[in-house]
This record gives structure tokens, sequence and C-alpha cells, in this order.
């Protein structure tokens, strides 16, 4: 099965789309924590990313699309996917088609969790990540034990520099501007299938199993 999600940040398809590659045995692959890791690490890409990133803008379509391009030769992606954060802009989506096509691979379907704005900016000011081992929470659905630290290893919580109220909003203004029409492109390829993500998290992981069969 391979699959692309689709929706505005906040919208929760990282932990859906997590929790179904687990479920499926597929390999996840988030652009977001690529390039993260990419930053962290200090490598050229990163370097590249980062500004983009701290404003909340998209990075250059050319980077993004070399990364890919790498994981679709590098065979990893043999045995079904779930691709999270990309395509963002029409030009990845074309491009990915054409990658997608030359290795004789198909997608199956594109998985849209659609959230209300007002929704996003409140999920997303709550949300806290653990910079040792990643878990993530959020206020108030899954708070620590303990305020602010994490509950497997005790280390302090972090928000993502991304998720301050500013840069969401402009984040949310990008996907409306540049991510939006994505959802169209894959509706005209009758690929496209909607889960509202306003439910709570097992009823729209029950959604997507519906809608992906
Ligand atoms: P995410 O974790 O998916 O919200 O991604 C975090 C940030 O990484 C985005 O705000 C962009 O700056 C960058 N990014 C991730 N995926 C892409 C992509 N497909 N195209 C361009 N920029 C991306």
């Amino acid at each position: 099965m391979n699959l692309v999600f689709l929706g505005p940040p906040g919208s929760g398809k990282g932990t859906q789309a997590a929790r179904l590659a687990e479920a499926k045995g597929l390999v996840h692959l988030s652009t977001g924590d690529l390039l993260r890791d990419a930053v962290k690490q200090g490598t050229e890409l990163g370097k590249e990313a980062e500004g983009y990133m701290k404003a909340g803008e998209l990075v250059p379509d050319d980077l993004i699309v070399g990364l890919i391009e790498d994981k679709i030769t590098s065979g990893v992606l043999k045995n079904g996917f779930i691709l999270d954060g990309f395509p963002r802009t029409i030009p990845q989506a074309e491009s990915l088609m054409a990658m997608l096509t030359k290795n004789g691979i198909e997608i199956d379907k594109a998985v849209l969790i659609a959230v209300d704005d007002d929704e996003i900016v409140k999920r997303l000011s709550g949300r806290w990540f653990c910079p040792a081992c990643q878990a993530t929470y959020n206020h108030p659905a899954k708070m620590p034990r303990k305020d602010g630290v994490c509950d497997h290893d005790g280390t302090e919580l972090k928000r993502r520099p991304d998720d301050e109220e500013a840069v969401v909003r402009n984040r949310l203004e990008v996907y409306k501007k540049q991510t939006k029409q994505i959802e169209e492109f894959y509706r005209q390829e009758l690929l496209l299938a909607e889960v509202s993500g306003q439910q709570s998290p097992d009823e729209v992981f029950e959604s997507i199993l519906e809608v992906v069969g």
C-alpha cells in the first residue's frame, strides 16, 4: 500500500501516519522529520532549510524533491509507504508522479485529514515534545505526568520554534496558498479520500482504516 497523507499543520497527520505505518508495516516518510534531523546534524541541507523552517515557509522544491528521489531510488519504499508532509506544492506533486512512474510505483490513496483553522491554532500552541526521545505531548489531551518534563526520561519538554502562534498563522497561510491545491490534484486523479480530523485520535484512526481498506 502506497499512501500520501495530506492536511494542514496540526491536523494530526504525523501521529496518524506513524500509527498506520506501524499497523500495516509501511515505511513512514516525514519530510518535516527528515529536515529537522538535517538541521540538528548541521548538514548542508539542514543549513539551507533552517531559515525557511523557522519562518514557517516552504523549503525550495528542488531540495525536497532531491531528498525524496534518494529514498525512491534507494529501494527503501518498495514494501509500501506513507508520505507525510510531501508533496506540498503542485511542482512537488508532479515530480513525485514522474519519479514514481519511472520506478513502476503507484499511489493507492491520498488521505486528507481535514481540521478547521481555529482548532489548529489551539492545538499547535499546546504542543510540546521531548528533545531526547521525541515523545510528543499536548495540552489538554495528552499531558505529561509532571508538568514540563518527559514521562519517559525526565528531560525538560520543549516547543517546536515554528509552533509559536505567529509562525503557526503563517504556516496556515502557506498551506492555503501553496498546498491546498494538492487536494484538487489528487481529487482529479480520483485518489483523494477525506476524513474528519476533528474527532478523537482513535476515531480518526478508525476513519482512516475505513478509507484505505
Ligand atoms: P512539518 O513537520 O511537516 O510541518 O514540516 C515542518 C517544516 O519543514 C515546514 O514548515 C517547511 O518549512 C518544511 N517542509 C517539510 N516538508 C516540506 C515540503 N514537502 N516542501 C517544502 N518544505 C517542507
